[in-house]
């Protein structure tokens, strides 16, 4: 591994305006992270069976005493409330273990059991929560988990609560808001390699923790990476203001779809004065458009419901919340930070629209865009993850798609063709990689990561350039206050020196591909079919799920792969015979899978390997620095 390079004065120069801006002496943060502290973990290093570790906390130990000038000394300050680890109680009843994953898990007691909310990412931090709960609170009986949305880091770690007979006999009763089976298994899956890629990026997992490297990711540390599991819920919730109480524990939902996941909703529990805010309202600005990619949230209707949950709940509770971060105590105190998280989306909004109104491209709105002081100033509203930057870009995204408008952009070259015509330009590569050395020097990062990308795509192996351009992100990243950003920039640097280092964690785990509905199935299988090569390719399969009794025949032509449950003309070529938990064995896109499933097949067995032969999976270590 190569070893990274000291900071620049431009950034040491921008660190120390940002420690003079911000209201640094505020440490109510502080008091509000550390309070209810019941036990901490120690050590905080969760392993696998095979010994390995999937989490370690430790390591962020150097986060300690004043930020050095090679991270922000914001995020710094965000990483180091960010890593307080431990379980905590909010109120008498309500536990949380933080610090034990990138999320919360949060242990409501009832009668003589406990509700989950929310489970972590993989079984085993999530086996070691309930374990440290334990410990200190007694061995109560899950009786519920309740997911408070469809993101894996809220139900991955759900086996190392409960096992899946627990909730098959009923024992254990499974929450859920609507659609969410679908959007967890689905965001998963269709993009999910290019995702999983992203995220490595955008976590900074194969970054090396310390003052150089990975430092947290603005929402958690990082995410662990165990193994992601999926237990389906028993109960759909799809109405504001619904009740349920288990073992005594009374929770009223509200409902937020489309705000940050497409399934979503937050948890009052009256009898505590305490609400669950789900991940609606953490201490950061949220996502509108996460780095790794995913459809666009929407803003206007984030802030609505938080103008609902403080219309329904304000008068009431006392504390808040959520599945990342710490709580916030005190009516007064809740209802300013519910009111602070509402107002920095719909002004993001509000703003972004009359600017674009104006004519204002998505580049031109986030340098332009100024937030009123008190916003600039609340610590919960800063861009730890979501930035004011790239959620302006989402917005106009959102609104008006990719095109600017102006026609210069509408077909434009590929990046390697342009990078060629801008060397071209500048006089060949190495005068392009002196005109960015020139911009680094005068601490201009943003063009110098602009021509030395250009540089590096005209001509990947030219070692100056790709010099450069790794020095350039590495000082953008030193001088980034959100924490994926700096993950983006510094993993940037790392494959330009190291070479690519791949997809550390998976969510598409076959847990997950397991809760496909055959419908979703077919659509996984759909995206891989590689369209030139199967151009000529026709043939139809008939598909028959023999415990539900359904019945799809697919098919493929013109390069797609089609399905329809409504009876079609003609016979197929073949027949597959599968159960609801076998038929996923048809995404492996193996005959040897389908056997080993248990998978029966009639009449013509070729035609499965003629589709098979025209099956193209993602690449989990595609290029994104270099072309
Ligand atoms: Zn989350």
């Amino acid at each position: 591994m190569s070893t990274p390079k000291p900071v620049t004065p431009t950034i040491t120069a921008q660190q120390q305006a940002l420690r003079e801006s911000l209201p640094f002496s505020d440490t109510q943060d502080f008091d509000d992270a550390t309070r209810g502290l019941v036990a901490r973990r120690t050590p905080n290093a969760v392993t696998n069976d095979a010994g390995e570790v999937v989490w370690d906390n430790d390591t962020y130990a150097f986060l300690d005493g004043d930020a050095p000038d090679t991270v922000n000394p914001s995020l710094w300050r965000q990483s180091q409330l960010s890593a307080i680890q431990g379980l905590f109680e909010v109120v008498p009843g309500i536990y949380q273990v933080r610090g034990m994953d990138l999320s919360n898990t949060t242990f409501v007691e009832g009668d003589e059991g406990v509700v989950v909310i929310d489970t972590l990412l993989s079984n085993e931090t999530g086996a070691a929560a309930l374990a440290l709960y334990r410990e200190h609170r007694g061995d109560r009986p899950v009786k519920a988990i309740v997911y408070t949305h469809s993101h894996a880091d809220h139900f991955g770690g759900t086996k190392g609560f409960v096992s899946a007979e627990d909730v098959d006999s009923g024992r254990v009763k499974v929450f859920a808001p609507e659609g969410f089976v679908e959007h967890a298994v689905s965001e998963n899956v269709y993009a999910g390699v290019a995702m999983n890629r992203r995220a490595a990026y955008m976590y900074g997992a194969a970054l090396a923790r310390g003052p150089q490297g990975q430092v947290g990711a603005g929402l958690g540390q990082t995410i662990s990476t165990g193994v992601v599991s999926f237990i389906p819920p028993t109960d759909t919730i799809s109405t504001t203001g619904h009740e349920e109480v288990v073992d005594g524990v009374r929770m009223v939902f509200q409902m937020a779809p489309g705000t940050e996941a497409p399934s979503e909703m937050l948890i009052h529990l009256p009898d505590f004065h305490a609400l669950c805010a789900a991940e609606d309202a953490t201490h950061t600005l949220h996502n509108l458009l996460t780095l790794r990619g995913a459809v666009v949230r929407d803003p206007h209707a984030w802030a609505h419901y938080l103008t609902e949950t403080i219309d329904l709940f304000g008068g009431d509770i006392e504390v808040v919340f959520a599945s990342h971060h710490w709580p916030t105590w005190g009516k007064e105190r809740v209802v300013a930070y519910l009111q602070n998280q509402r107002d920095i989306y719909a002004y993001l909004h509000d703003q972004t629209l009359r600017l674009l109104n104006k004519g204002l491209t998505g580049p031109e709105i986030a340098e332009e865009i100024q937030l009123p002081p008190a916003l600039e100033n609340a610590w919960n509203a800063r861009g730890y993850y979501g930035s004011i930057s790239h959620n302006v870009k989402a917005i106009y995204q959102r609104y008006l798609g990719w095109f600017d408008g102006n026609p210069a952009h509408l077909w434009e070259h590929t990046p390697v063709e342009r990078a060629k015509r801008y060397a071209k330009l500048a006089g060949g590569v190495d005068a392009l990689v002196a005109n960015a050395r020139e911009a680094f020097d005068a601490g201009d990062f943003r063009w110098a990561a602009e021509a030395a990308n250009h540089a590096v795509f005209a001509e990947p192996d030219h070692a100056a350039a790709r010099e450069l351009l790794a020095d350039t992100y590495e000082q953008l990243g030193y001088g980034s206050e959100n924490g994926t950003w700096r993950d983006f920039y510094l993993s940037g640097a790392t494959e330009l020196r190291d070479g690519q280092f791949g997809t550390p964690t998976e969510t598409n785990a076959p847990d997950v591909i397991a809760n496909l509905s055959p419908e979703m199935l077919f659509d996984a299988v759909a995206i891989q079919v590689n369209g030139p090569k199967a151009w000529d390719e026709r043939l139809a399969i008939d598909v028959v799920v023999s415990d539900t009794d359904q019945r799809y025949r697919v098919w493929l032509a013109n390069g797609v792969l089609s399905y329809s449950a409504a009876p079609q003309q003609g016979d197929a070529d073949a027949t597959i015979t599968a159960t609801r938990a076998s038929l996923p064995a048809l995404a492996a896109g193996d005959p040897a899978a389908l056997t080993a499933a248990g998978i029966q097949v009639t009449g013509d067995a070729s035609a499965l390997g003629r589709l098979t032969a025209v099956l193209d999976p993602g690449d989990k270590n595609f290029a994104i620095v270099t072309p």
